[in-house]
């Protein structure tokens, strides 16, 4: 499951996993782990060799409660200003991203090969040979006022919202490593105008549809 930020990936994902009976991974909280380890060593963000160096002093595993680094909760810290405004530079560095996407291939086998997994390069890198891709989509304004309901979003306008949410997705998608694109062979729901139900019902019918 890819797409850009504030599309429902992780609501949708959550949802779908339950519905079939799969675990989930949100890897955008990996690549967050590994900016807080980087944030907090105070490192610049900038620098591959340092943050491939500080990262190999961490564990960043994903459990049914969420992202942990070194063994504890950080479901929280991880989505602080700080680490949202600096994520999208540590992760365009492709080292880096090897570093991440090993864990993650990992993670999966260790899941018994099977799983719902949401991020920006699943279906296009991660697990180029999945066998069901979905690229969520909607527009920017639309984005911006579901991301204004999450609690990080407290105390921002939905304009502020939009431009930080704009100025990652264009991060993200013109990056040289694994840019944010739909698969050529996903499928792709514009979510504006749909429920969360009617997003998951579309998913399941897809899943469905291939495994009858
Ligand atoms: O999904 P979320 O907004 O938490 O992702 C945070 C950031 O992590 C994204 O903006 C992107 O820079 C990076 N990311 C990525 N590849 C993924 C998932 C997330 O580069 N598969």
């Amino acid at each position: 499951m890819d797409g850009p930020s504030g599309v429902g990936k992780s609501t949708v994902s959550r949802k779908v996993a339950d519905r079939l009976g799969l675990s989930y991974l949100d890897t955008g909280a990996t690549y967050r782990a590994a900016t807080l380890a980087v944030v907090q060593a105070g490192i610049d963000i900038g620098a591959e060799d340092a943050i491939l160096s500080e990262l190999a002093e961490h564990d960043i595993d994903y459990a049914e409660s969420g992202i942990m680094l070194d063994g504890g909760p950080v479901a929280v810290a991880v989505r602080s200003d700080e680490v949202t405004r600096n994520v999208s530079a540590l992760s365009a560095h492709p080292r880096v991203r090897t570093v991440i996407v090993d864990m993650q291939r990992r993670w999966v086998q260790d899941q018994g090969g099977a799983a719902v997994v949401e991020g920006r390069d699943i279906g296009t890198v991660v697990f180029s040979d999945a066998p069901v891709k979905i690229y969520l989509t909607a527009s920017p304004l639309v984005r911006a006022r579901r991301r204004a309901g999450d609690a990080e979003a407290q105390g921002r306008t939905v304009e502020e919202i939009a431009a930080a949410i704009e100025a990652r997705d264009h991060a993200d998608s013109t990056r040289t490593a694994s840019p944010l694109r739909p698969a050529d062979d996903a499928t792709v729901i514009d979510t504006s105008e749909l429920s969360i139900e009617e997003v998951v019902e579309s998913i399941i019918s897809i899943v469905e549809g291939r495994s009858t």
